[in-house]
């Protein structure tokens, strides 16, 4: 049986991030998978150029259909846009048993906000106390937290940071420090990290999504949280070195590599 994974987050008109990088990681990691549409962007290698976000009837209709019928081994969630779906999501996240991958998305690339800033508490005291793992980069952790990383030895002040909010484990991304990629993965006791060589390659629209669809469908399978996450930044660092260029900007990760 193929295991169904469940994403939770906006559109990308352009195919490289949100849900469309979802679901091309689940095809290519070999799970079945499933959208819930919390907003949609019009979006392409250069920016977003608009946002318009769906109700929270129209989430909630969609979670459910899903679940009630086909069921889910793993959910991730990524753009979330506002404290109300936020909330919404939370709460349908504490029903079911299913492991939950929670990409707290904040602002893009090019400096679009994904998120409102009254959404943040809602992240903070509902949607991280719910999550198996959280995967907030050094810019989210800094938002969400306060904690300023300037260096990877400062990685463990912020994965407490976040732990404290009750996430099972954290994944720091510590993707923005100069040198090699480096993440750190902790649930408070155990700590992995994960060290991959910097690509020299501006197109990495999507890596967030992709890491997170990776980590959910590794789960799906059964994987343990570290082997998931191992397994997940092995894909997302082959798609980022894989990232070609499109339009005039930045363009995708490529999930063909
Ligand atoms: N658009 C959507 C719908 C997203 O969910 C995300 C990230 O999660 C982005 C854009 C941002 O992608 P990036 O920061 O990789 O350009």
């Amino acid at each position: 049986m193929i295991p169904n994974v469940l994403t939770v987050a906006g559109s990308d008109s352009g195919g490289g991030a949100g849900i469309q990088a979802d679901l091309k990681t689940m095809l290519a990691l070999g799970v079945h998978g499933m959208s819930v549409v919390t907003a949609v962007t019009a979006q392409n290698s250069l920016g977003v150029q608009g946002a318009w976000e769906l109700s929270v009837e129209a989430v909630r209709a969609q979670y459910r259909s899903v679940v009630d019928d086909i069921g889910v081994q793993a959910v991730k969630t990524g753009m979330l846009a506002s404290a109300e779906l936020v909330e919404a999501v939370a709460e349908l996240l504490a029903e079911t048993d299913a492991p939950a991958v929670v990409d707290p998305v904040g602002v893009s690339k090019h400096g679009d906000s994904l998120l409102a800033a009254s959404a943040l508490d809602s992240v903070r005291m509902k949607l991280l106390p719910v999550a198996t793992v959280a995967t907030p980069n050094l810019d989210e952790v800094a938002q969400l937290t306060g904690v300023r990383v300037e260096s990877e030895e400062q990685l463990r002040r912020a994965a407490a940071a976040v732990l404290a909010y009750g996430p099972r484990w954290v994944l720091i991304k510590g993707g923005h420090l100069p040198g090699d990629a480096v993440d750190l993965l902790t649930d408070g006791t155990e700590e992995h990290w994960l060290r991959a060589p910097r690509h020299d390659n501006r197109h990495t629209h999507g890596t967030g999504c992709t890491l997170a669809s990776a980590i959910a469908s590794q789960l799906a399978k059964g994987r343990s949280v570290p082997e998931a996450v191992t397994a997940a930044k092995e894909y997302v660092t082959g798609a980022v070195a894989a990232g070609f260029a499109l339009g005039e900007g930045i363009g995708p990760v490529d999930h063909g590599w």
